[in-house]
């Protein structure tokens, strides 16, 4: 471990994207895994598990336990929305920074989180999506919901994605609504003859969300005019996409005393 390296804990480290994070964790130089966080496999080492070779550090179902026994500076916490909750609320009573990857946090959880980083001072970021260009994908989507204010949003995920819609595409719906009056889309006597088919309502836009095995993560932005049509997509073609900004949020978090809610407010 080099000195002054930030020690991490990661929780869903077998899953899909918190094998991504354990790797990156161990290719970063002055970050060091001390833990990881499982429902399954108490006691043993991550290296008694299939596809880590050489990570040595034990596993805990409890976290509390794992947070006092361990240590670290920082939680990234990959899971479920259920089991993310409690690790963050865990995190925090025990000093320890949560960078919350998983998706399903409600308006509600984030201003709760908000609340309770402010009073224990200590820094907390969420993000719906850690990719750069995801990020760059609704932040230029927020731009162009000024002059076309007529929207559908399209995520399409793998069929292994247990909340719908997307976090993401929830995230690109809150910040288009920053400037965009709610407003109802499409015919106003417009009527489903199949449940569904019009998409979820956020605020009068339109959501959809596609589940197929072969996609990862991608979404497109589509916005109609006069006469015109603009589309603004961007796709994740592996979870490698997604590590660069778990490593900025490591390392920013350690310099907050308050919670951020999405990369774009910590990209420079
Ligand atoms: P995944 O492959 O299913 O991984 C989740 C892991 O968490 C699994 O190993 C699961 O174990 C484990 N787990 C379940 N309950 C747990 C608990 N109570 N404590 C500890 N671990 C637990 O899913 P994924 O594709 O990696 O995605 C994980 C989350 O990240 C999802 O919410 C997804 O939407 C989100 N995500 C975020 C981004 C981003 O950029 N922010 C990008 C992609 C995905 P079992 O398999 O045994 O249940």
């Amino acid at each position: 471990m080099t000195k002054d390296a930030i020690k991490i804990v990661v929780a869903g480290a077998r899953g899909k994207m918190g094998r991504e994070a354990v790797n990156m964790i161990n290719n970063t130089e002055h970050f060091t895994l001390v833990g990881a966080i499982d429902h399954k496999y108490d006691g043993k080492l991550l290296s008694d598990l299939e596809g880590f070779p050489q990570t040595d550090v034990p596993i805990f179902t409890d976290s509390g336990l794992c947070f006092s026994s361990t240590r670290p500076d920082v939680l990234v916490d990959f899971t479920n929305p259920e089991a993310g909750l409690f690790h963050a609320e865990k995190a925090l009573d025990f000093g320890v920074r949560p960078v919350i990857g998983t998706s399903g946090f409600s308006e509600k959880d984030v201003e709760h989180f908000k609340n309770r980083a402010e009073k224990k001072q200590v820094g907390m970021i969420i993000a719906p999506n850690f990719a750069i260009g995801a990020v760059l994908m609704m932040k230029f989507s927020q731009m162009a919901a000024r002059y076309f204010p007529d929207i559908e949003i399209i995520e399409q995920h793998h069929n292994k994605k247990l909340d719908a819609p997307s976090g993401t595409a929830v995230k690109t719906a809150e910040m288009i609504s920053k400037i965009r009056e709610e407003r109802r889309q499409g015919h106003p006597d417009e009527k489903e003859t199949i449940e569904g088919a019009r998409g979820a309502d956020f605020n009068g836009m339109r959501i959809h969300s596609v589940r197929l095995p072969g996609l990862v993560a991608h979404q497109q932005v589509m916005f109609g005019g006069e006469g015109e049509l603009l589309t603004i997509r961007h796709d994740s073609m592996h979870r490698t996409s997604f590590m660069s900004g778990v490593r900025l949020a490591i390392d920013t978090v350690m310099k907050l005393n308050t919670l951020v809610y999405g990369l774009e407010n910590i990209l420079e």
